[in-house]
This record gives C-alpha cells, structure tokens and sequence, in this order.
C-alpha cells in the first residue's frame, strides 16, 4: 500500500484529517503523549498463530528452504516489522498458551508443563480486553484443558486436534455449556472458515475486535492437506550442517534426550503406516500419493547404511513439515484478502507467531524444548499500516512474555491498570513505532520443566534455566548440575560450549548472576530438587558405553 502522507496519518481517510489535525497529528512538538504517532481510534487484532513454526522455516527470516513455501508471511513481514530476537520463557505448547494469556512465567499461571490444567479463573489480558470494550474470540488449538474463558465466542480443537476432520467444541446455551460439531475437511482450512464466518457475519461490528486463529500446523505428525500430498517430491531439501552431530562439544542433556531423526520418528511419523483420521476418499488421495514413494523407501531400508537412512527420514520429515506450513501460508493469504475485501487492513494490527521454534535436522534433532536458538526463538511479525514502517526488522530482546500486554496496550488499556502491573512482560508498541526505552531489557529468563523423574517424558529434555544477552546464553541443567555457555556470535549453532573455558570465566561469572537477579525479578522458586540426577539410568548407559 502506497500512501503520501505521513505515517501519523496513513491511517485516516480523508474526510477524517480535519479532526486528525485538530489532534493526534497536531499535537507534534506540544505535550507529547505515549499515543503520538498512533491512530486516533485503538485497532482491531488479529493474532495468527501456529504450533511448532520455526522461524528459520519463513523466507523472510533467511531460510534454507525452497522460497516459494511462505510467499504470504514474507509479505506480511514485508509490509511490517520482522522481530529476529523473539525468545520464549519455555519452549513447549501449553506452557506457551498459558503465559501468552497472562503475561505471566510458567510457575505463576500454574501450566510449566503439558499436563497441567490452566485455571481460567486467572486473570488473562481477553478478559482485559472485554473491560475495554473489545470482543474476543479464539478459533483452532487451545490446548490448556479448561474451558476458554474471557472469549464471546470461541470454537476449538480438543486436546491436540487432528489434520483432518477435527471435532471442535463451542460455547452453547445448554446444561454442559458447549457443543462438539465435527467439521469435514483439512483442519488448517477449517480453522481459517470459521475464523472468517465470525469476521464476515459473526461479530457485533461497531465494537472493535481481538481474534486469535490459532493452528495445529505444523505440529507433528506433521499431515499434509490433499492438495499438497506431492508438493516438493521433486526437491532435494538442504541439510543443516549439524544433522549428524555427535555432541561432542556439549553437555549430558544433549546425550540423554530422546528426539532424534536417527530413531526417535515412528513409522506413523514417517508416513509408512495407513494415516488414522482420514475418510475414504481423503485417504484414497495419501495412498495414490505416499504408496509409490514409499516402495522406494522400503526397498531403501533394507539396502541403505544407517546415515542414508536418517537423510531419508529428514527428507520425508522436512518435506511433510514444509507441506503442512505451505496450507498455513495459503490461509494467512485468505484471511489478508478478506481483511482487505470488509476494508478493515488500515484499522487492524495482524501478528503473526508460534507458540515456540523446533529443529528441523540441527543437531540430528525434531521437536523443541532446549534452550538452544531453533526453539528458543519463535518468529514474531507484526503488521501495523500507517505506523510500523513497511520492512522494518527489531534485532531487540523480546519474549511471547510480552505479548500480553503489548495486546493491551495496542488497545489502549493503561499500564497502571493493576491487572497489567501484575503482569511480567513489556509492551512491544514502543519497539513498533521505532521508539526503544533506554532501559529496555538487556537478557531475557528461561526455564523448561517438564522433565519428571518417576516416569518416561515425552523427548526425555531435561530441565534446566538460563539466561540469554544479545550476544550469549548460559544455560543450567540443574538436576546435573552442568553449565553450558555458548557464544552466539562466535558460535550461533551453539556446537561448542564454552562454560569451563578459563578466557570465558567472566562472561559465565556475569551471566550466572544475571540468571540469578532475574529469577529473584520473577520470583521464580527453587526447583533445583525436582528430579534425582540419573532416574533412568540413561547417564549410567552412557558411561558404560563410552568405556567400551
Ligand atoms: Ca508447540
């Protein structure tokens, strides 16, 4: 979109500009107020959001992928600001959803991990909104076991969700309060139409409105859509150059985990068994599509060495993952067209994120949870017309902590409001308009939990903490009481940990008390005797391997 006037005042039309002189604009160079430079009216939003998107998989943030995946979030982020620093507090689902919610760290809004469920009697930034006049509505994955609560509508996938013809519960009039409908269909599309029904008929269209559209995709299992069944047969798709590492510059944790290409993908994850979920002619269309390509790939299993094997198994993971966010892209167009079609682009913020990265090959690795760059950092983008200037890229410290209030505050609800002074995370609004607090933060606090020592975990991660500068991150895996350090600048595929390295005694010094300033700052509690060091005898195996 291109406008001749200025940013201040893209956003109104021109019968409007009188009143604008007489205020927003004009008020340049007198008193100058936190909503200089914004439009008059507070906007609508539009939070987009997906489940285990790496940013290192977006054109727009340097991907190693094919370009033609996200041509519609590269346009998003054309159009407006790309955050390269987003890191989360702890990179898994729920745990995510819930500090999105609240604003607040995982040990205050009671879900550090997956199994917990979230008290919908908290206070959440919806319920905030609503006080403000908004109306609120969350469509697609949920994931936090409660009922939404602070939403006037909502239609959600239960538990997980499938790829394919989901079930998804809605708020109804009767003794439950809700009601289960199962939509036929590819769940990303399905998600999208519903989203769309409410913005196009749904809504009370004089109130201004916060939606969230939230997707499983590209969560594994990682199912295409029908039409994307053959998309990139044709590609090789690059390697990282990590993809058969064998941790040698890294500590226990790295050893110990359980999500490696090599052998922790299943057969259903690799597509080699009849896919659950889809209908007869659904089902029709994978076979026609995966049978061929997987007689190739059997008659490879029996013939290949071990490294062929997990290259083969990469380049199945990494294409149906790259299939799945294609579907995601092609919606996000849809729904870009429709804000435009109902004329309401000028007057709403969209942001694109996810609720975490995931590795896509590095380290041998999928899935997430460390506090390494690929899930640590999420992608962040922000379309603001009129005030974000089109491609603009933040290189700040910023964390899905904050995107609390920075909803809020995009609406216009005072930070003094003692909701928000409860809240832990920065309004990024100031970041958008290009004015950066001189105090803003300079490390940001992480800490992963679900690890449980009386039972197998999910991916066997450790717990651990850490603290992350714009140039280092110290991560403590604290029931092995090991130290990992890594410079990011020097190292940003954090291959070589520099923790007992005598030139980095200081640096780990500093940080160790950075971590420690901020855990008091978020008044985090000591979970230090969580779990024994080795339940599983996982590290006593290594060991006796090693010595063989
Ligand atoms: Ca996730």
């Amino acid at each position: 979109m291109k406008l001749l006037v200025s940013p201040e005042c893209r956003l109104f039309p021109l019968l409007g500009l009188v009143a604008l002189l007489l205020s927003g604009c004009a008020a340049a160079g007198s008193s100058r107020s936190i909503y200089e430079g914004r439009p008059e009216k507070a906007p609508n939003i539009l939070f987009i959001f997906t489940d285990d998107h790496a940013s290192h998989a977006i054109g727009a943030y340097g991907s190693r992928f094919p370009a033609d995946i996200t041509p519609n979030l590269d346009q998003l982020a054309a159009d407006g600001m790309m955050f390269r620093r987003c890191g989360v507090t702890n990179s898994i689902c729920a745990p995510s959803r819930a500090v999105i919610l609240t604003g607040k760290h995982s040990h205050l809004n009671g879900v550090p991990t997956n199994a917990e469920r979230f008290d919908g009697a908290q206070m959440t930034f919806p319920k905030i909104l609503q006080g403000a006049g908004y109306q609120t509505a969350i469509f697609g994955k949920w994931h936090l076991k409660s009922e939404p609560t602070g939403f006037d509508h909502y239609e959600r996938l239960l538990g997980q969700g499938p790829y394919y013809n989901p079930r998804m519960r809605s708020p109804a009039d009767n003794e439950q309060g809700f009601v289960d409908r199962q939509h036929p269909g590819y769940t990303t599309d399905i998600i999208t139409d519903l989203a769309l029904d409410w913005l196009k008929d749904g809504r009370d269209q004089d109130q201004p409105f916060m939606m969230m559209v939230q997707h499983k995709a590209p969560h594994r299992h990682w199912q295409p859509p029908p039409r994307h069944l053959a998309y990139l047969d044709d590609v090789d798709i690059e390697e990282p150059a990590n993809l058969f590492d064998d941790y040698s510059g890294r500590g226990t944790a790295a050893r110990v985990q359980d999500m490696e290409i090599a052998t922790t993908l299943t057969k259903n994850d690799l597509k080699l068994v009849p896919q659950r979920g889809l209908d007869e002619s659904q089902t029709a269309l994978w076979n026609a599509a995966y049978d061929p390509k997987n007689r190739t790939m059997k008659q490879l299993l029996r013939n290949s060495d071990e490294d062929e094997l997990t290259r083969w198994k990469y380049q199945r993971y990494l294409k149906d993952y790259l299939r799945c966010i294609k579907a995601v892209d092609e919606n996000i167009g849809r729904m870009m067209a429709t804000l435009d079609e109902l004329d309401l682009s000028r007057e709403t913020v969209v942001i694109y994120s996810s609720d975490q990265g995931f590795f896509l090959g590095e380290h041998g690795w999928f899935d997430k949870r460390f506090m390494y760059e690929e899930c640590y950092k999420t992608p962040l983008i922000v379309r603001w017309p009129g005030v974000i200037h089109a491609g603009s890229v933040d290189e700040n410290l910023v964390s899905n902590l904050d995107y609390a209030q920075t909803f809020l505050d995009l609406a216009r609800v005072p930070s003094t409001h003692t909701s928000i002074e409860a809240m832990q995370g920065l309004s990024l609004v100031p970041l958008m308009m290009g004015r950066k607090p001189a105090d803003w933060r300079e490390s940001l606090y992480y800490q992963y939990y679900e690890y449980l020592g009386d039972q197998r975990t999910a991916h066997m991660v450790r717990r651990h903490r850490g603290v992350c500068t714009q140039r280092y991150k110290l991560i403590h895996f604290y029931n092995l009481d090991e130290w990992e350090l890594y410079d990011l600048q020097e190292d940003p595929t954090e291959m070589n940990n520099l923790a007992d390295d005598p030139d980095h005694g200081e640096i780990r010094n500093e940080l160790a008390q950075e971590l420690e300033r901020l855990a008091l700052q978020y008044k985090v509690p000591d979970d230090r005797g969580s779990v024994p060091y080795d339940p599983h005898g996982l590290i006593e195996a290594l060991g006796t391997q090693s010595s063989q």
